[in-house]
């Protein structure tokens, strides 16, 4: 698999070192030079497979024999080793597609596994010492820490936003030890995107640590989330396959960017609908094409506080490649007070949800029409965002074992100011 570079498209690299790298020249993300397609008499055959063989073959399409397909197999098997994502129908033309049945609880875990798995199959080759850096706006550092939890050469250095994220979120990831490390920084997710950003660009830690990055801006997470669009559209009833709308909640648009590379594929979705938190830099642009990220706000659908999605230049290629027009994609922004009205209403179906999928829910259920089937994308498990939950809807919802297990354990992050000075001594004193 060939991928180039964004910014700089003389910049040419494998599939193995997109993930290795993580990062292009000048920041640049990486992209598929070729988007493969399944001829469309072949999608059934493929939806009929289950759902380990069926992303085997998925990633396969876009990775090809660099790496061999029973590699790949056993790669995917480790990755996605828990209970598949579920449709659950609201009603007759609605249904939540719940990829939260992961370790950490969230969909990260499908992308954060599969790099971790890639990472290490391919590291065995050099055995390389690597350093993860990454920034996470609450679910990333859960998903990526427990992904790369105690594996040989490779030590994960992850920040978050100090007191924006919620306390169990914290839990779960920063009372890891070994080879996680955590680190609150005193500002916004921005704030600690910038400094992994700084750290890429400085030439001597990139040299001498290893550094990769796992956010979602590296590809393999990308492509392993494409795998379960198509095990939504196998979970369907044939008829309601027809004119499928999908609802995802944004933040960095990865999720966003794997569903329209699933669509690229062949798999027959009709529509998107992006939908943001207060944090509207994407809603903003497509009404009025200009490009203004504003300062960062919190919103109770923490995972998605970004004001300035690392992925949506990989949202303009798949558009500008395709030939698709930019227009058949739906977008809004839901406010929190709406986000919490809709949280009550999908509970009132008898639905326990959370922020970021009520706020999914939402725009799907404006949007939507006659004879259009919706799905719209539960990103996380409801106990994780327990606080809100619990309050909107007067109840007390109980923590499943993976949280419960880790509420009493003692945080080991350290705190900083958002200064690279400092993050580098860290880095460098390891
Ligand atoms: C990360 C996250 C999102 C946003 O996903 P992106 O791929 O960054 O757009 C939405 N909901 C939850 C719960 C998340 O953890």
């Amino acid at each position: 698999m060939k991928l180039y570079n964004l910014k700089d498209t003389t910049e040419i690299v494998t599939f193995s070192q997109a993930v290795q790298l993580g990062l292009g020249n000048n920041q640049g993300l990486f992209f598929p030079k070729k988007l493969p397609i399944i001829k469309s008499s072949d999608l059934e055959k493929i939806l009929d497979m289950d759902f380990i063989y069926r992303s085997t073959f998925v990633l396969s399409m876009f990775i090809g024999n660099e790496i061999p397909f029973d590699e790949l197999e056993k790669i995917v098997r480790r990755s996605f080793s828990f209970s598949s994502p579920k449709i659950r129908t609201l009603n007759q033309n609605v249904s939540c597609f719940e990829l939260f049945h992961g370790p950490t609880l969230a969909f990260k875990d499908f992308g954060a596994r599969f790099m971790a798995q890639t990472l290490s199959y391919l590291n065995k080759k050099n055995s390389k010492r690597v350093t993860v850096l990454t920034a996470t706006s609450g679910d990333t550092g859960a998903a990526v820490a427990h992904a790369f939890y105690l594996m040989d050469n490779v030590k994960v250095v992850i920040l978050y936003p100090k007191g924006k994220i919620s306390a169990l979120q914290e839990k779960l990831f920063c009372t890891l030890g070994n080879n996680i490390q955590t680190i609150s920084i005193n500002g916004s997710f921005d704030d600690c995107q910038d400094l992994v950003k700084k750290a890429f660009n400085d030439k001597y830690l990139r040299k001498n640590y290893g550094l990769n990055s796992a956010n979602s801006i590296n590809i393999s997470r990308i492509l392993a989330q494409v795998c379960y669009y198509f095990e939504a559209f196998s979970q369907l009833p044939k008829k309601n396959r027809q004119k499928l709308i999908i609802s995802v909640p944004c933040g960095n648009f990865g999720n966003l960017t794997a569903g329209l590379l699933a669509k690229s594929l062949g798999l027959p979705i009709k529509s998107f609908i992006a939908a943001t938190n207060a944090n509207d830099t994407v809603p903003r642009f497509l009404l009025n094409k200009k490009w203004k990220p504003k300062k960062t706000v919190s919103t109770i659908s923490n995972a998605m506080d970004i004001s300035q999605p690392n992925n949506w230049p990989r949202v303009e290629e798949i558009f500008r490649r395709k030939k698709w027009s930019m227009t058949s994609l739906g977008f809004g922004s839901v406010s929190d007070i709406e986000t919490k009205k809709n949280i009550k209403e999908l509970y009132s179906l008898n639905y326990t949800s959370e922020p970021h999928a009520a706020i999914a829910y939402k725009l799907l259920k404006e949007k939507i029409r006659d004879h259009e089937y919706g799905i719209f994308l539960g990103t996380a498990h409801p106990a994780k965002f327990k606080t809100v939950v619990d309050e909107v809807l007067n109840i007390s919802l109980s923590l499943p074992k993976e949280l419960a297990s880790r509420e009493k354990s003692i945080l080991l992050s350290k705190n900083i100011n958002p200064d690279f000075i400092l993050l580098k001594n860290i880095l460098l004193n390891q």
